[in-house]
């Protein structure tokens, strides 16, 4: 078995590898960098050309359904129209909601002429993918038939990290490769934990956090009461209060979190303004309530009592304690949350609470590290900062203990780490070896073809 890393990379942050096993190629996740446009979003998969073994893709394996994992599939799809592609029902229908979106945004801005390049691909494209799926249900070992290939058989595991999440553990010439990407080891509120085959060979991992030693700490229970505390704060004050949020798993997981902090009466009943995409993302959770992992399975988001907002369109009131949970998650500018925090900035009583990963160079980020009084560039004008602004930790990344553990239960003897932020891949490869001495670790680098045949 061979494996390549095709991204992320040091310049873009699309999620794709290939690894060759049993004389076929499979492309692991299909990911578009969510904040580049065109052709320089799609993952570089150039290294495959210069290939002296490489055989074709034969079938295309989704994680899930965030978009720096799946939204380059029509493109890539494009390129070997043989290939299947292979996920779960709900990061199929998940996948395809926003591959429509992304389409049909990208032809209008096109027509407009906002856009010079040519959209990557368009709604019909996208319908074109729908008889290659095949849905895989977790924990069922199927063989994948191949033309010329060895015996190969795959089975998908619960990764934890949003609706429809896997990971893989693929079997072909004699031994077995656990592959995951985003993987969450615990419980989140509303999805369960991760699920690891009894062992495995190779492990190939992501490790997103595992720099971190406030994720190691985190308790999520305290980080619960700690917001439900400061969004009483606020609303004692009669302010409001933004969450920027992205669309999938994310605001999902907060809107679950203040339904239930409402309903113990630990926060008051403020009314919820979500945006129009994460609500129907919530109604995809609700269809698929009986069938996925829950740890809650008779709850639906149609309970939870939440205005819709079409963010793109309507200018919306902060008079009177409202909260909204609103895209983008790290403020791009121009997005709804970024349009709430302009106007919210410049008020005391108002809050912005961040509840999610912030990169470098975002807008969110440069708030964070923003003192009370410093000024803010926004679409040329200069905003102070005077309101409120607090981070809470919900992540859906395993923390670097939580990576350990999966690692003593499935035992490989040999560890790839895939790239994390800063420093992680080094600091779980030490980790990892430090808890299992005779275990053989290599970093993935992007382009780079690791030899896993011989663990
Ligand atoms: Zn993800």
């Amino acid at each position: 078995m061979y494996f390549t890393l095709l991204g992320p990379t040091a310049e873009n942050s699309a999620h794709c590898r290939y690894l060759s096993a049993a004389n076929a190629g499979l492309l692991l996740d299909a990911g578009l960098d969510p904040l580049l446009e065109g052709r320089a979003a799609l993952p570089d998969t150039s290294p495959l050309d210069h290939h002296p073994e490489y055989y074709p893709v034969h079938a295309i394996l989704l994680s899930h359904a965030h978009v720096d994992h799946m939204a380059a599939l029509p493109v890539l799809a494009a390129r070997w129209p043989e290939a299947g592609i292979l996920c779960t029902e709900a990061t199929w229908r998940l996948t395809r909601l926003q591959l429509c979106r992304h389409a049909t945004l990208w032809a209008q801005a096109f027509e407009r002429g906002a856009e010079l390049e040519e959209p990557l691909y368009g709604p019909a494209d996208v319908q074109d993918l729908e008889e290659r799926v095949r849905f895989v249900e977790k924990g069922e070992r199927l063989r994948l038939e191949i033309e010329g290939a060895e015996e190969l058989h795959l089975t998908a595991f619960d990764a934890g990290h949003i609706l429809g999440s896997t990971s893989w553990l693929i079997e072909a010439e004699g031994q077995s490769l656990f592959y995951t990407a985003d993987l969450c080891g615990r419980p989140q509120s509303v999805i369960q934990g991760a699920v690891y085959p009894p062992g495995a060979d190779v492990v190939v991992s992501e490790c997103t956090v595992a720099w971190s030693p406030a994720h190691a700490q985190l308790a999520r229970r305290a980080e619960i009461e700690r917001l439900a505390d400061s969004v009483r704060e606020v609303a004692a004050l009669g302010g409001s209060i933004l969450m920027p949020v992205f669309n999938m798993g994310r605001a999902q997981e907060l809107l679950y979190i203040l339904h239930s902090l409402k309903r113990k009466g630990r926060i008051p009943p403020l009314p919820v303004y979500l945006g129009r995409r994460a609500w129907e993302i919530a109604q995809l959770y609700d269809q698929f309530a009986a069938k996925d992992r829950r740890l809650l399975p008779d709850f639906q988001f149609s309970q939870t009592l939440v205005d819709i907002v079409d963010p793109e369109e309507s200018a919306l009131d902060l008079e009177g304690s409202r909260i909204f949970l609103v895209p983008s998650g790290m403020l791009q500018p121009h997005s709804a949350s970024w349009r709430v925090a302009r106007r919210m900035l410049p008020l005391p009583l108002q809050a912005i609470f961040f509840v999610g990963h912030s990169a470098g160079g975002s807008f969110a980020k440069r708030l964070l590290k923003s003192k009370p009084g410093d000024l803010l560039e926004m679409d040329g004008a200069q905003v102070p900062l005077h309101c409120r602004v607090e981070s809470f930790l919900f992540s859906s990344h395993s923390s670097l203990p939580e990576l350990l553990d999966m690692l003593q239960r499935v035992k490989p003897r040999l560890l790839v780490a895939l790239p994390g932020r800063k420093d992680s891949a080094q600091r779980f490869l030490e980790a990892a070896q430090a808890q299992q001495p005779e275990l053989r670790v290599e970093e993935a680098l992007a382009g780079s073809e690791l030899d896993i045949s011989a663990a």
